[in-house]
Parts: C-alpha cells; sequence; structure tokens
C-alpha cells in the first residue's frame, strides 16, 4: 500500500471548521479565537516587515527572541536554557512536536501517551516506526495513574509525551505529578516531551508545572509552547522548544529539514513584545472570566461537566439528551442547531467517557452568548 498513515483522515479540527462555514454556524470546534491579535504586536511586525526583516532568520530562529524566551522561563520556571543551543523557533508547536518525536524515535521504540491525547502524537510517532504504548486518565479530572506508568515502561521505551494543560480534557498536573514522573525516570534514559502550549492559560489560582522546573525533569526533556495560543494568533504559526543541548543538537537536524527556519517579522515582533510580562500573565484571568461566563450561561441546561482547569476548552457531557454517538451528534448540532464542536473520540478517549464534546471558549462574549442558548434548548 502506498500510504504511510493508512488510518488517518483529514484533521477534525479542518472538517468541523469547514462545516461551521459552510452551514454558517457558531464555531466552538477548533480551538482559536474569533477576536483579534493586540494592535501593538501587528505594529510591531508592520515595524518589522518595513525595516527589512524579510529574508531568511538563523535557522534556531532570531537570536533576540530566543533570548526574551530565556528570560522568561528563567523567571517564571526557574532554570537557564542557553538561547543560542537550547532553544529554536519552529512553525507552531506543531512542527516542535513533530521534529521532537522523528529527531529520537526509531523503528520499535515505544512512546507512552496518554489517552485521550492531542491527535498529532500517534500518527507521528507511526511514521517514525514507533509504537505509542496508551495509558487512560482516569476519574473526572482525568489524572494521571502513576502506578500504571511504571507498569508500561519497558526496555524499548523511549518516549513520554505530556501534555499539561490538558488538551481536550482540560485538566492539568499538579506538583505531586511533577515529581512522582521526576521520581519514575531518574535512572532511566527515557526522554520527557512536554506539550505546554497552553501554559499561560491556567484557572482557580493554579500554577503552571512546567518540566522545566524539575531539574530531573528538565535535563531529559524537550518542552514545546506556541505563541499563537498566547497572543490571539494562531494563523502566524509561531512556537518554539527548549531541551538540553545534547537534545538540541539532533532536533535542529530535522528542524532544519522540515522547514529549515520560520518567519522572520513575527519573530522580531514577538522578541519586542515578551518583554513586557503582562502581556502573557494577563491570560489566565482573561481566559478564567470566559470560561466562567460560558459555564454560568449553560448551568441550566442538560449538559453537565467539571469546569476546565486550563487551556480554553470545556467537556461538556450529554449523556442526559441523546444516545447518539459523539460524532454524529456533533454533526446534527452543526447541521440543525448551527453550534460547531469537536467530538472528543478524536482523541482517542476510551468508550465509557466518550459521550462528551469539546467547547472552544476563546470567543467574544457575544458569540458564547449566542452558543449558550442553543445549548440551553437541547
Ligand atoms: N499541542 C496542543 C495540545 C494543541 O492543542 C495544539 C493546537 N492548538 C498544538 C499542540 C499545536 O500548536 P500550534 O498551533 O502552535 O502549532
Ligand atoms: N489545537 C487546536 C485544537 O485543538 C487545533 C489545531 C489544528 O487545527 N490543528 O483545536
Amino acid at each position: 500500500h502506498i500510504s504511510k498513515l493508512p488510518g488517518n483522515k483529514t484533521s477534525i479540527f479542518s472538517i468541523m471548521s469547514k462545516m461551521a462555514n459552510d452551514h454558517d454556524a457558531i464555531n466552538l470546534s477548533q480551538g482559536f479565537p474569533n477576536f483579534e491579535t493586540d494592535k501593538k504586536l501587528k505594529s510591531l511586525v508592520t515595524q518589522a516587515m518595513k525595516g527589512g526583516y524579510n529574508q531568511y532568520p538563523p535557522d534556531a530562529g532570531v537570536l533576540e527572541l530566543r533570548e526574551e524566551i530565556s528570560k522568561k522561563i528563567q523567571s517564571l520556571y526557574g532554570r537557564s536554557y542557553n538561547p543560542d543551543r537550547e532553544i529554536t523557533i519552529t512553525s507552531g508547536a506543531t512542527e516542535a512536536l513533530y521534529t521532537a518525536i522523528t529527531a529520537f524515535i526509531k523503528p520499535g521504540d515505544e512512546v507512552i501517551v496518554f489517552k485521550p491525547a492531542y491527535d498529532s502524537y500517534e500518527p507521528t510517532i507511526k511514521l517514525n516506526g514507533g509504537v505509542p504504548v496508551q495509558i487512560q486518565l482516569t476519574g473526572e479530572n482525568y489524572r494521571v495513574d502513576w502506578e500504571e506508568v511504571k507498569k508500561a515502561i519497558s526496555s524499548k521505551t523511549k518516549m513520554i509525551i505530556i501534555n499539561t494543560p490538558h488538551n481536550p480534557t482540560g485538566s492539568i498536573l499538579d506538583t505531586k505529578d511533577m515529581k512522582e514522573l521526576e521520581n519514575i525516570l531518574t535512572r532511566t534514559d527515557i526522554i520527557l516531551l512536554s506539550d505546554e502550549v497552553y501554559e499561560h492559560l491556567i484557572f482557580d489560582k493554579n500554577e503552571h508545572q512546567s518540566a522545566s522546573k524539575f531539574p530531573g525533569l528538565a535535563e531529559r526533556s524537550v518542552v514545546c509552547a506556541s505563541f499563537g495560543k498566547t497572543f490571539h494568533n494562531t494563523g502566524w504559526k509561531t512556537g518554539y522548544c527548549v531541551a538540553p543541548d545534547h537534545l538540541m543538537q539532533e532536533i535542529r537536524k530535522i528542524h532544519e529539514l522540515t522547514v529549515f527556519s520560520v518567519n522572520h517579522p513575527m519573530q522580531v515582533a514577538y522578541a519586542d513584545y515578551l518583554k513586557d510580562p503582562k502581556h502573557y500573565l494577563e491570560l489566565s484571568g482573561f481566559y478564567q472570566n470566559k470560561r466562567d461566563l460560558f459555564l454560568n450561561l449553560i448551568k441550566d441546561s442538560r449538559f453537565s461537566f467539571t469546569p476546565s482547569s486550563g487551556t480554553y476548552f470545556q467537556l461538556l457531557n450529554f449523556s442526559v439528551i441523546t444516545d447518539e454517538k459523539d460524532v454524529d451528534f456533533a454533526e446534527r448540532l452543526v447541521k440543525e442547531k448551527g453550534l460547531a464542536a469537536i467530538p472528543v473520540s478524536v482523541f482517542n478517549i476510551n468508550k465509557k467517557d466518550n459521550r462528551q464534546l469539546r467547547f472552544c471558549f476563546a470567543k467574544t462574549d457575544e458569540t458564547l452568548e449566542k452558543a449558550a442558548e442553543i445549548l440551553c434548548k437541547l
């Protein structure tokens, strides 16, 4: 067969957004804001373009931006990454994840993935001949059972992928989780791939626990981040990863082959914009208000839920409303009611929990109000 990924279909995010457009529906499916990125940041981009930053930047990214990222991580998580050797700007976190998996996974290597999982991890593992080893997150709050992780580790385990705050469940890993993981991984050669694209979207006074905060994790971790999520401009496709020198050397080999380098003027603009920590520290409060508004608006609906602790996603359980499969219900919702959401079965969730849809609340209050009106009538 010619296909390297025979089981893969078009991403649900593309399908649902297209369906939403085709049916003129409110789109709470694919994760992106329906409001504008900061004017100040846009004018920094135009300034950079006018200033002549229009040719290839260095392959690892604009050095000034890497320096700002290094300072930010140092101040938030207390670890020092060398901007020259340990930070790479990527085409969104998507490229960072792809590059990190491709750099290290050889045929037969096992990679532990927690279910439900973001949809890019497992196909990328398979594309490299790796074998995903799935572990189900458990309970209402989708926690990791660390005893299960210990049991799942074998001599073939090359990597573990974590994602906190977690898409699609909105769960987060706390200090205890990270210490458990640190204990488990010490004295192994396992690489940790930590997807932290929602690091600045964390609610209810919780603190983001970055892998870079824990020395026993940081020394073996590739941490991925995304400016698109943080600065309301997912379409600029700019993110980064940080890792110790010996890992980053391998990642850069793949980065040079996939994209070589990423857009120049945006990087120049971000470097300036990152100098003011307010630009990312205010984000949690902003999105917590959105979450609270959305949940308050639907509190009398027939959906049940546990409030999201992070990300800009909220799972809603529809088991009282219909017996349909999540995919069928999502399709009916967009076609007949004009509201698009993501069926969580695409994240490879177990059957029991597969009675939920994921709603993105990175939307104007007005959009959330309209969506809630539809949800309350179901
Ligand atoms: N990881 C997770 C968990 C995501 O939700 C997303 C998409 N928002 C990405 C990675 C990809 O990020 P980016 O848009 O920067 O490529
Ligand atoms: N990460 C976004 C989401 O979960 C979508 C990214 C994409 O479209 N690939 O909705």
